[in-house]
This record gives structure tokens, C-alpha cells and sequence, in this order.
């Protein structure tokens, strides 16, 4: 029988970098693939639909949710995020990882379907330090920096329900921390 692929789940405050971090990771050669999340907020300038997200209205947003084809979803200021089911379950079912980029809330609601998720927590150096990445990244009213700064600490605070941390002081030493969980859990699960 083909061995099912691991969940990994890359989570942390909205602008510590997990986006960032999770492309880097992405342009090294893993089998991982990516769950391309579903959202209703609007198109940041060079994004794409379906490839950065899936850009919904409200309303099918909704009629997702209503026909439980999000494994998970949240309101995140003000607008939702959620994670397509069906392409998580079939690929785990082919055996590869996926891997998701996504908030606390949400992750939270993965780890009761997917216990056996390995559940990462990406953290700033400094909230000081976040607060300076959030202005830098321009896209973004000082009325929403302020919600997100917000929203930052209270998921800082579910750090432990994670099984790793990883402060993300610099691009590549957090890749390569990932690269190494990645790795080291799939020792864990090694056998002849
Ligand atoms: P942004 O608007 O900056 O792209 O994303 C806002 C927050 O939503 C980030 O913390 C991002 O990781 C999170 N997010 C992106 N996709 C999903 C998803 O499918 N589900 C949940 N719960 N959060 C998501």
C-alpha cells in the first residue's frame, strides 16, 4: 500500500515572513506541495488568481463553507481564508506532503481533523521587529497594520500548541530549519 504523504502547516503572525519563507523553501528541490488557499480579500498588486489564492466573492466563499469543501477557514480582519479539502486530501492520499501557509485560528481547526499534522510556528524576533515589517510591506492602511499588529499578539500566544518554533531572524536560517523538520520527520516515520 502507498504510504500517505505528511501535513506540515507553516503558521504565525500575519508579516513575520511566513510567505516569504515558505517560496524559498519552494524554489529548493522538495516533493512538497502547496495548498493554494482560498480568500476574499482583494488582489495585492502582482498577485495572480490561482497561484497566489484563489480570489473569491463573499458569497461563494460562503457556498464553500456550506458544502464543507474547506478543511479549514477563518475571518481574518475582516476577511475569509480557507483552505481547499479536497486537493489536501488526494494528495496526501497519492503520498505526497502538503504544505500549508496559514493563521492560527485556522490551524488550530487543522490540527482537530489532522492530529497527525506537523504543526510549525514562525516567530519575529521582535514584535517591535514585526510591527517594522508590516510598515515596510506598504500594503497596508495604518488603521489595518494596527488590526494585524493586534492579531499578532493574540496568535503569539498559541505558541505552544505547536510541536515546532522557528524565529524567523533570517530568510534562509529559517528555510533551512523547515528543510530539517521536514526532514527529520519523515525519519521518524522511516521502515523497511
Ligand atoms: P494575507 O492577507 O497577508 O495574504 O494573509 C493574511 C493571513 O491569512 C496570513 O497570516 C496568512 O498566512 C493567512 N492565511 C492564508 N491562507 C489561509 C488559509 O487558507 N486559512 C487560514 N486560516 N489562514 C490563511
Amino acid at each position: 500500500m502507498k504510504e500517505k504523504g505528511i501535513l506540515f502547516i507553516l503558521s504565525g503572525p500575519s508579516g513575520v515572513g511566513k510567505g516569504t519563507v515558505r517560496k524559498s523553501l519552494f524554489e529548493k528541490d522538495t516533493n512538497l506541495k502547496y495548498s493554494i488557499s482560498m480568500t476574499t480579500r482583494k488582489m495585492r498588486e502582482g498577485e495572480k488568481d490561482g497561484i497566489d489564492y484563489f480570489f473569491r466573492t463573499h458569497e461563494e466563499f460562503e457556498k464553500m463553507i456550506d458544502e464543507n469543501k474547506l478543511l479549514e477557514h477563518a475571518n481574518f480582519v475582516g476577511n475569509y481564508y480557507g483552505t481547499p479539502r479536497e486537493y489536501v486530501e488526494r494528495t496526501l492520499e497519492d503520498g505526497y506532503d502538503v504544505f500549508l501557509e496559514i493563521e492560527v485560528q485556522g490551524a488550530m481547526q487543522v490540527k482537530e481533523n489532522f492530529p497527525a499534522g506537523v504543526f510549525i510556528f514562525l516567530i519575529p524576533p521582535s514584535l517591535e521587529e514585526l510591527k517594522n515589517r508590516i510598515m515596510l510591506r506598504g500594503t497596508e492602511t495604518s488603521d489595518l497594520i494596527r488590526d494585524r499588529l493586534n492579531e499578532a499578539k493574540k496568535e503569539i500566544e498559541m505558541m505552544d500548541a505547536y510541536d515546532y518554533i522557528v524565529v524567523n531572524d533570517d530568510v534562509d536560517h529559517a528555510v533551512t530549519k523547515v528543510e530539517a523538520i521536514v526532514k527529520s520527520e519523515h525519519c521518524k516515520r522511516e521502515r523497511i
